[in-house]
C-alpha cells in the first residue's frame, strides 16, 4: 500500500463536507509500467472496492484484452475515490445518480493520487476521460483532440488544499491520454477511435 491510512483519513475528512460516499483504493503493483487513472468510482466500485468494475469495467476490461494485459500488469486510481452523487428528482427522489467530482472534491483527494505517482513512478501515465485530464495538466481541452498521442509533461500536484492550488512536477512524465471507458456509452462512433489508440499503446507497450 502506497498511501498511508493517515493521508486517507485526512483526505477524507476534507471530502465530508460534499456530498460523496465510499472510498476506493487503487490496485496494481507497487512499480507498474502503465497508470490508468479514471475519474471517480461509481455504485458498483464503493460496494465491493474493486475499480472499474461497474459498467464502465465492462469496457475497462475491454482495453486491457486489447492490450494483451490483465490487472495485475497495470495500475488503475482515480482522481477522485469516493463516489460523488446526486440526488433524484420527481419519481426519483430517494435514488442516488452518479455525478462528475467537482473542483473542491477532486482537490480534498489529490493528495492521494500525488503520493501514488511519486511511489509508482510509472512509465506511462494514462488519463481517461476529461477530469482526469484536468487533474494532472489543468487544462479541459475536448478529448478528441489529446486522445491517442503521446507527450512529455510536467503534471499537477497540490500544493495548497486551502488555497486549492497546483503545481507543476519538477520532473517530465510521458502521457497518453485516452478517452474514459464509460464514453462509448453515451458515443459508439468513439469505438473505432479507441480501438486505434489501443493498438498504438499496445504497439508501445510491446517495445517497452
Ligand atoms: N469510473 C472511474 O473512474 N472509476 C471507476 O472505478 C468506475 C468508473
Amino acid at each position: 500500500m502506497m498511501v498511508s491510512e493517515e493521508l486517507i483519513e485526512r483526505c477524507n475528512q476534507r471530502i465530508a463536507a460534499y456530498d460523496c460516499e465510499g472510498f476506493v483504493y487503487g490496485q496494481g503493483p507497487s512499480r507498474p509500467v502503465i497508470m490508468f487513472v479514471g475519474e471517480a468510482p461509481g455504485e458498483t466500485e464503493i460496494h465491493n472496492g474493486k475499480p472499474f468494475s461497474g459498467r464502465a469495467g465492462r469496457y475497462f476490461d475491454a482495453f486491457l484484452e486489447q492490450l494483451h494485459v490483465t490487472r495485475e500488469d497495470i495500475y488503475i486510481t482515480s482522481t477522485v475515490r469516493s463516489r460523488p452523487y446526486k440526488w433524484g428528482k420527481g419519481k426519483n427522489a430517494g435514488k442516488k445518480y452518479n455525478r462528475t467530482p467537482n473542483q473542491k472534491e477532486i482537490a480534498a483527494h489529490a493528495p492521494i493520487l500525488d503520493v501514488e505517482i511519486e511511489a509508482a513512478r510509472p512509465k506511462l501515465l494514462v488519463p481517461m476521460g476529461r477530469t482526469a485530464y484536468w487533474r494532472l495538466l489543468g487544462e479541459s481541452p475536448q478529448m478528441a483532440e489529446v486522445t491517442g498521442s503521446f507527450f512529455s509533461s510536467p503534471i499537477r500536484r497540490l500544493e495548497s488544499w486551502e488555497k486549492r492550488m497546483y503545481l507543476f512536477t519538477d520532473t517530465s512524465y510521458t502521457l497518453f491520454p485516452l478517452y474514459h471507458p464509460a464514453a462509448v456509452l453515451y458515443n459508439r462512433s468513439l469505438e473505432a477511435d479507441i480501438y486505434s489508440h489501443l493498438e498504438k499503446l499496445k504497439q508501445y507497450i510491446s517495445t517497452d
